[in-house]
Protein backbone atom coordinates (compact mmCIF):
# COMPACT_ATOMS: atom_id res chain seq x y z
CA UNK A 1 0.00 0.00 0.00
CA UNK A 2 2.66 2.45 0.73
CA UNK A 3 4.66 1.09 -2.26
CA UNK A 4 2.06 1.52 -4.30
CA UNK A 5 1.47 5.79 -2.70
CA UNK A 6 5.08 6.26 -3.34
CA UNK A 7 5.27 4.72 -7.12
CA UNK A 8 2.14 6.90 -7.71
CA UNK A 9 3.70 10.12 -6.40
CA UNK A 10 7.06 9.45 -7.92
CA UNK A 11 5.07 9.03 -11.48
CA UNK A 12 2.89 12.13 -10.49
CA UNK A 13 6.82 13.82 -10.10
CA UNK A 14 7.64 12.78 -13.56
CA UNK A 15 4.42 13.93 -15.23
CA UNK A 16 3.95 17.20 -13.56
CA UNK A 17 7.46 18.89 -13.73
CA UNK A 18 6.59 22.66 -11.83
CA UNK A 19 5.57 24.40 -15.19
CA UNK A 20 3.76 27.44 -13.72
CA UNK A 21 2.49 30.08 -16.20
CA UNK A 22 4.13 33.73 -15.85
CA UNK A 23 0.32 34.70 -14.45
CA UNK A 24 1.07 33.10 -11.13
CA UNK A 25 4.04 35.11 -10.34
CA UNK A 26 2.55 38.19 -10.54
CA UNK A 27 -0.74 37.75 -8.66
CA UNK A 28 1.55 35.73 -6.21
CA UNK A 29 3.94 38.59 -5.57
CA UNK A 30 0.82 41.13 -5.30
CA UNK A 31 -1.11 38.98 -2.52
CA UNK A 32 2.81 38.51 -0.74
CA UNK A 33 2.36 43.05 -1.03
CA UNK A 34 -0.56 42.84 0.46
CA UNK A 35 0.42 40.66 3.46
CA UNK A 36 3.13 42.79 3.94
CA UNK A 37 2.10 46.24 3.20
CA UNK A 38 -1.14 45.45 6.03
CA UNK A 39 1.50 44.78 8.32
CA UNK A 40 -0.34 41.11 8.75
CA UNK A 41 2.71 38.97 8.51
CA UNK A 42 3.10 37.30 11.47
CA UNK A 43 6.59 35.84 12.32
CA UNK A 44 5.27 33.62 15.06
CA UNK A 45 8.13 30.24 16.03
CA UNK A 46 9.84 31.58 12.65
CA UNK A 47 12.79 29.03 12.78
CA UNK A 48 10.57 25.97 14.11
CA UNK A 49 8.27 26.41 11.35
CA UNK A 50 10.83 27.16 8.76
CA UNK A 51 12.69 23.90 9.81
CA UNK A 52 9.27 21.73 10.17
CA UNK A 53 8.80 22.87 6.65
CA UNK A 54 12.14 22.34 5.21
CA UNK A 55 11.65 18.70 6.25
CA UNK A 56 8.08 18.08 4.74
CA UNK A 57 9.42 19.80 1.61
CA UNK A 58 12.22 17.45 1.57
CA UNK A 59 10.34 14.66 1.99
CA UNK A 60 7.76 15.34 -0.78
CA UNK A 61 10.48 15.70 -3.36
CA UNK A 62 8.23 17.54 -5.39
CA UNK A 63 9.01 21.56 -4.82
CA UNK A 64 12.40 22.94 -5.68
CA UNK A 65 12.03 25.08 -2.48
CA UNK A 66 9.65 27.10 -0.15
CA UNK A 67 9.75 30.25 2.15
CA UNK A 68 8.20 31.05 5.49
CA UNK A 69 7.07 34.80 5.06
CA UNK A 70 9.58 35.29 2.21
CA UNK A 71 9.09 37.34 -0.74
CA UNK A 72 6.94 35.11 -3.41
CA UNK A 73 8.78 32.60 -5.55
CA UNK A 74 7.05 30.93 -8.45
CA UNK A 75 6.95 26.98 -7.96
CA UNK A 76 8.02 26.78 -4.35
CA UNK A 77 5.35 26.57 -1.42
CA UNK A 78 5.29 30.36 0.10
CA UNK A 79 3.84 29.91 3.83
CA UNK A 80 2.40 32.95 5.25
CA UNK A 81 1.42 33.06 8.20
CA UNK A 82 -1.08 35.23 9.43
CA UNK A 83 -2.68 35.79 12.70
CA UNK A 84 -6.02 35.69 11.87
CA UNK A 85 -7.66 37.40 14.60
CA UNK A 86 -5.98 40.85 13.37
CA UNK A 87 -7.29 40.53 9.83
CA UNK A 88 -10.42 42.32 9.07
CA UNK A 89 -14.15 40.81 8.50
CA UNK A 90 -13.66 41.55 5.14
CA UNK A 91 -12.08 39.67 2.45
CA UNK A 92 -8.91 41.43 2.03
CA UNK A 93 -7.69 39.43 -1.13
CA UNK A 94 -11.35 39.18 -2.99
CA UNK A 95 -9.85 41.18 -6.06
CA UNK A 96 -7.50 37.89 -6.10
CA UNK A 97 -10.52 35.20 -5.92
CA UNK A 98 -8.79 34.07 -2.51
CA UNK A 99 -10.89 34.02 0.58
CA UNK A 100 -8.67 35.88 3.39
CA UNK A 101 -10.92 37.05 6.15
CA UNK A 102 -11.17 36.71 9.60
CA UNK A 103 -13.34 33.67 10.12
CA UNK A 104 -12.22 32.26 6.91
CA UNK A 105 -8.45 31.35 8.19
CA UNK A 106 -9.28 32.04 12.37
CA UNK A 107 -7.70 28.19 13.74
CA UNK A 108 -7.05 27.09 10.05
CA UNK A 109 -4.64 27.08 7.59
CA UNK A 110 -5.50 27.58 3.81
CA UNK A 111 -3.98 26.84 0.47
CA UNK A 112 -4.16 28.18 -2.13
CA UNK A 113 -3.42 25.65 -5.14
CA UNK A 114 -2.97 28.23 -8.02
CA UNK A 115 0.19 30.32 -6.81
CA UNK A 116 1.20 27.59 -4.37
CA UNK A 117 0.48 29.96 -1.41
CA UNK A 118 -0.32 28.53 1.80
CA UNK A 119 -1.81 31.01 4.64
CA UNK A 120 -1.64 29.72 7.87
CA UNK A 121 -3.27 31.34 11.75
CA UNK A 122 -0.49 31.49 13.58
CA UNK A 123 -3.65 31.46 16.60
CA UNK A 124 -3.41 27.87 15.13
CA UNK A 125 0.22 27.48 16.15
CA UNK A 126 -0.28 29.08 19.23
CA UNK A 127 -3.36 27.24 20.43
CA UNK A 128 -1.53 23.50 19.42
CA UNK A 129 1.65 24.64 21.78
CA UNK A 130 -0.65 25.73 24.93
CA UNK A 131 -2.94 22.29 24.51
CA UNK A 132 0.19 20.11 23.90
CA UNK A 133 1.60 21.62 27.34
CA UNK A 134 -1.26 21.36 29.24
CA UNK A 135 -1.64 18.18 28.39
CA UNK A 136 1.56 16.82 28.70
CA UNK A 137 2.71 18.90 31.38
CA UNK A 138 -0.59 20.04 33.55
CA UNK A 139 -2.05 17.02 32.96
CA UNK A 140 -5.07 18.64 31.36
CA UNK A 141 -6.85 15.96 28.65
CA UNK A 142 -6.64 17.60 25.34
CA UNK A 143 -10.22 18.20 24.67
CA UNK A 144 -10.37 20.80 28.06
CA UNK A 145 -7.49 22.30 26.90
CA UNK A 146 -9.28 23.24 23.55
CA UNK A 147 -12.41 24.25 25.49
CA UNK A 148 -10.76 26.50 27.79
CA UNK A 149 -8.28 27.90 24.84
CA UNK A 150 -11.85 28.32 23.35
CA UNK A 151 -13.25 30.06 25.83
CA UNK A 152 -10.83 32.28 27.54
CA UNK A 153 -9.38 33.10 24.03
CA UNK A 154 -5.39 32.58 23.30
CA UNK A 155 -4.27 35.38 24.84
CA UNK A 156 -4.94 34.52 27.99
CA UNK A 157 -2.26 31.78 27.15
CA UNK A 158 0.30 33.98 26.48
CA UNK A 159 2.83 32.57 29.06
CA UNK A 160 2.92 29.15 27.73
CA UNK A 161 2.94 30.46 24.17
CA UNK A 162 5.15 33.15 23.90
CA UNK A 163 8.88 32.56 23.64
CA UNK A 164 9.85 36.40 24.94
CA UNK A 165 7.60 34.99 28.37
CA UNK A 166 8.45 31.19 28.08
CA UNK A 167 12.40 30.56 27.46
CA UNK A 168 11.62 26.58 27.54
CA UNK A 169 10.26 26.98 24.15
CA UNK A 170 13.08 27.88 22.76
CA UNK A 171 14.91 25.65 24.66
CA UNK A 172 12.85 22.38 24.23
CA UNK A 173 14.05 18.89 22.86
CA UNK A 174 12.50 17.33 19.51
CA UNK A 175 11.27 13.94 21.77
CA UNK A 176 9.80 16.58 24.62
CA UNK A 177 6.29 15.19 24.88
CA UNK A 178 4.91 18.25 24.25
CA UNK A 179 7.38 19.37 20.97
CA UNK A 180 5.96 15.66 19.21
CA UNK A 181 2.70 16.48 19.61
CA UNK A 182 2.28 20.24 18.52
CA UNK A 183 5.18 19.63 16.07
CA UNK A 184 3.27 16.58 14.81
CA UNK A 185 -0.25 18.16 14.35
CA UNK A 186 1.45 21.17 12.42
CA UNK A 187 3.43 18.72 10.36
CA UNK A 188 0.13 17.31 9.41
CA UNK A 189 -2.01 20.37 8.84
CA UNK A 190 1.08 22.18 6.34
CA UNK A 191 1.49 18.42 4.74
CA UNK A 192 -2.30 18.38 4.17
CA UNK A 193 -2.15 21.98 2.71
CA UNK A 194 1.00 20.92 0.57
CA UNK A 195 -1.76 17.96 -0.57
CA UNK A 196 -3.87 20.17 -2.08
CA UNK A 197 -0.80 22.94 -3.65
CA UNK A 198 0.36 19.47 -5.35
CA UNK A 199 -3.37 18.13 -6.64
CA UNK A 200 -4.33 21.57 -7.53
CA UNK A 201 -1.31 23.29 -8.74
CA UNK A 202 -1.78 22.33 -13.00
CA UNK A 203 -5.18 20.95 -12.57
CA UNK A 204 -8.39 23.16 -11.68
CA UNK A 205 -10.94 20.42 -11.35
CA UNK A 206 -8.79 18.83 -8.40
CA UNK A 207 -8.80 21.79 -6.30
CA UNK A 208 -10.73 22.54 -3.30
CA UNK A 209 -13.54 25.22 -3.60
CA UNK A 210 -15.04 26.82 -1.12
CA UNK A 211 -18.48 25.05 0.09
CA UNK A 212 -21.80 26.64 -1.00
CA UNK A 213 -24.44 24.73 -0.11
CA UNK A 214 -27.75 25.03 -1.75
CA UNK A 215 -30.33 25.01 1.38
CA UNK A 216 -29.08 25.18 5.00
CA UNK A 217 -30.60 21.80 5.51
CA UNK A 218 -27.61 20.65 3.44
CA UNK A 219 -25.43 23.04 5.66
CA UNK A 220 -26.19 21.49 8.49
CA UNK A 221 -26.35 17.90 7.99
CA UNK A 222 -22.46 18.10 5.81
CA UNK A 223 -20.74 17.12 8.78
CA UNK A 224 -23.00 14.89 11.20
CA UNK A 225 -24.95 13.54 8.75
CA UNK A 226 -22.14 13.48 5.18
CA UNK A 227 -23.75 10.01 3.61
CA UNK A 228 -27.47 11.96 3.42
CA UNK A 229 -26.19 15.47 1.61
CA UNK A 230 -26.23 16.02 -2.03
CA UNK A 231 -23.36 14.11 -4.19
CA UNK A 232 -21.22 17.07 -5.23
CA UNK A 233 -20.04 17.51 -1.58
CA UNK A 234 -18.95 14.36 -1.78
CA UNK A 235 -16.52 15.25 -4.65
CA UNK A 236 -14.77 18.03 -2.04
CA UNK A 237 -14.83 15.14 0.29
CA UNK A 238 -12.48 13.08 -2.26
CA UNK A 239 -9.72 15.89 -2.64
CA UNK A 240 -9.59 16.37 1.06
CA UNK A 241 -9.59 12.53 1.20
CA UNK A 242 -6.78 12.77 -1.44
CA UNK A 243 -4.44 15.98 0.07
CA UNK A 244 -4.68 13.53 3.18
CA UNK A 245 -3.71 10.43 1.59
CA UNK A 246 -0.48 12.88 0.82
CA UNK A 247 -0.11 14.02 4.06
CA UNK A 248 0.22 10.43 5.18
CA UNK A 249 2.23 9.49 2.54
CA UNK A 250 5.22 12.63 3.76
CA UNK A 251 4.78 11.74 7.54
CA UNK A 252 5.42 8.21 6.77
CA UNK A 253 9.43 8.85 5.27
CA UNK A 254 10.32 11.38 8.43
CA UNK A 255 12.26 9.78 10.73
CA UNK A 256 13.56 11.84 14.04
CA UNK A 257 16.86 12.86 13.51
CA UNK A 258 19.26 10.64 13.69
CA UNK A 259 20.71 9.88 17.77
CA UNK A 260 17.32 11.14 19.39
CA UNK A 261 16.23 7.82 20.31
CA UNK A 262 17.77 4.30 20.96
CA UNK A 263 15.06 3.08 18.04
CA UNK A 264 14.34 4.66 15.08
CA UNK A 265 10.67 6.14 15.11
CA UNK A 266 8.73 8.48 12.37
CA UNK A 267 8.62 11.83 13.96
CA UNK A 268 5.42 13.28 13.16
CA UNK A 269 3.25 9.73 14.33
CA UNK A 270 1.92 10.89 17.73
CA UNK A 271 1.40 14.37 16.83
CA UNK A 272 -0.94 13.79 13.75
CA UNK A 273 -2.91 11.61 15.47
CA UNK A 274 -3.03 13.73 18.75
CA UNK A 275 -3.86 16.34 16.01
CA UNK A 276 -7.54 14.21 15.44
CA UNK A 277 -7.75 14.39 19.36
CA UNK A 278 -7.72 18.15 19.21
CA UNK A 279 -9.96 18.65 16.32
CA UNK A 280 -12.93 16.41 17.99
CA UNK A 281 -12.14 19.17 20.70
CA UNK A 282 -12.73 22.01 18.51
CA UNK A 283 -15.38 20.30 16.93
CA UNK A 284 -17.11 19.32 20.20
CA UNK A 285 -16.86 23.03 21.02
CA UNK A 286 -18.72 23.92 17.70
CA UNK A 287 -21.09 21.02 18.67
CA UNK A 288 -22.01 22.90 21.89
CA UNK A 289 -22.82 26.47 20.11
CA UNK A 290 -24.47 24.76 17.85
CA UNK A 291 -26.70 21.72 19.51
CA UNK A 292 -30.08 21.93 20.26
CA UNK A 293 -30.07 18.59 21.71
CA UNK A 294 -30.29 18.76 25.51
CA UNK A 295 -29.00 15.61 26.12
CA UNK A 296 -26.00 16.27 24.04
CA UNK A 297 -25.51 19.83 26.28
CA UNK A 298 -25.36 17.91 29.46
CA UNK A 299 -23.23 14.94 27.92
CA UNK A 300 -20.86 18.33 27.07
CA UNK A 301 -20.98 19.60 30.53
CA UNK A 302 -19.72 16.51 31.41
CA UNK A 303 -17.06 16.53 29.29
CA UNK A 304 -15.73 19.78 29.99
CA UNK A 305 -16.44 20.67 33.65
CA UNK A 306 -18.93 22.93 34.66
CA UNK A 307 -16.88 26.30 34.45
CA UNK A 308 -15.37 26.04 31.09
CA UNK A 309 -18.78 24.51 29.86
CA UNK A 310 -20.60 28.00 31.67
CA UNK A 311 -17.88 30.25 29.78
CA UNK A 312 -18.81 28.39 26.54
CA UNK A 313 -22.37 29.13 26.85
CA UNK A 314 -21.58 32.77 27.90
CA UNK A 315 -19.53 33.40 25.00
CA UNK A 316 -21.67 31.92 22.55
CA UNK A 317 -24.66 34.17 23.84
CA UNK A 318 -22.10 37.09 23.67
CA UNK A 319 -20.95 36.34 20.29
CA UNK A 320 -24.60 37.06 18.45
CA UNK A 321 -24.62 34.02 16.92
CA UNK A 322 -28.35 32.59 15.66
CA UNK A 323 -29.21 29.07 17.74
CA UNK A 324 -28.43 26.66 15.03
CA UNK A 325 -25.98 27.63 11.93
CA UNK A 326 -23.27 24.96 11.58
CA UNK A 327 -22.62 21.92 13.25
CA UNK A 328 -19.27 22.09 12.12
CA UNK A 329 -16.82 24.44 10.57
CA UNK A 330 -17.22 24.38 7.55
CA UNK A 331 -13.37 24.35 6.29
CA UNK A 332 -10.81 22.58 8.02
CA UNK A 333 -10.14 21.05 10.39
CA UNK A 334 -10.30 17.65 8.94
CA UNK A 335 -13.13 15.00 9.05
CA UNK A 336 -12.27 13.25 11.91
CA UNK A 337 -13.22 9.76 10.14
CA UNK A 338 -11.82 10.74 7.18
CA UNK A 339 -8.15 11.74 8.23
CA UNK A 340 -8.02 9.35 10.83
CA UNK A 341 -8.08 6.28 8.11
CA UNK A 342 -5.39 8.82 6.07
CA UNK A 343 -2.75 8.40 9.07
CA UNK A 344 -3.64 4.25 10.04
CA UNK A 345 -1.80 3.78 6.86
CA UNK A 346 1.77 5.17 9.20
CA UNK A 347 0.97 1.72 11.05
CA UNK A 348 2.35 0.32 8.34
CA UNK A 349 5.70 1.41 8.34
CA UNK A 350 8.17 -0.66 10.73
CA UNK A 351 8.60 3.05 12.54
CA UNK A 352 5.63 3.65 13.52
CA UNK A 353 4.90 4.19 17.20
CA UNK A 354 1.86 1.57 16.56
CA UNK A 355 3.26 -0.85 14.04
CA UNK A 356 0.58 -3.71 13.34
CA UNK A 357 -1.73 -2.36 16.50
CA UNK A 358 -4.47 -0.28 16.10
CA UNK A 359 -3.30 3.19 17.37
CA UNK A 360 -4.68 4.92 20.95
CA UNK A 361 -7.21 7.25 19.01
CA UNK A 362 -9.73 4.91 17.95
CA UNK A 363 -12.02 4.99 21.41
CA UNK A 364 -11.78 8.38 21.21
CA UNK A 365 -12.89 8.35 17.69
CA UNK A 366 -15.46 5.80 18.86
CA UNK A 367 -16.88 8.61 21.36
CA UNK A 368 -16.87 11.31 18.87
CA UNK A 369 -19.12 9.36 16.73
CA UNK A 370 -21.49 8.42 19.08
CA UNK A 371 -22.74 11.97 19.17
CA UNK A 372 -22.24 12.39 15.45
CA UNK A 373 -24.85 10.09 14.92
CA UNK A 374 -26.88 11.54 17.90
CA UNK A 375 -26.86 14.79 16.08
CA UNK A 376 -27.15 13.51 13.19
CA UNK A 377 -30.62 11.95 14.30
CA UNK A 378 -31.78 15.29 16.05
CA UNK A 379 -31.09 17.05 12.62
CA UNK A 380 -33.40 14.80 10.79
CA UNK A 381 -36.38 14.95 13.29
CA UNK A 382 -35.76 18.65 12.75
CA UNK A 383 -36.14 18.31 9.10
CA UNK A 384 -38.97 16.31 8.86
CA UNK A 385 -41.01 19.05 11.06
ZN1 LIG B 1 -8.10 20.24 2.80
Amino acid sequence: MVKQLLVSIALGLLLSTAAHSAGNSSKGSAIYNVLRQQGLLESYMLDAVTELTGTLIRAAQHWPGYGVNRPYVPGNVNIYMIDAARLPEKNILAAFDINLAKHSLQGNAMADEETGILFVDTGLFKSLITVAILFSEQDISTSIGVAAVKARGVDAFRQLWDPAINPALDNAEDTDKWVMLASGAAAFVLAHEMGHIYLGADNATKRRRPMRFKSKQDKDMHWACDSLVDKKYQRQQQIEQKADDFAASILSQVLFPEGLLTIQRLRYELGAHWYIIYSMGEQTVEALYATESQSILNALRMMFGPEIYQELRAKKEGSGRGSVQIFFPKSHPANIRRASRSLGRLAQSPYSFYYNEPPSTDSDIAMFELLLTQECKNLRTRYRK
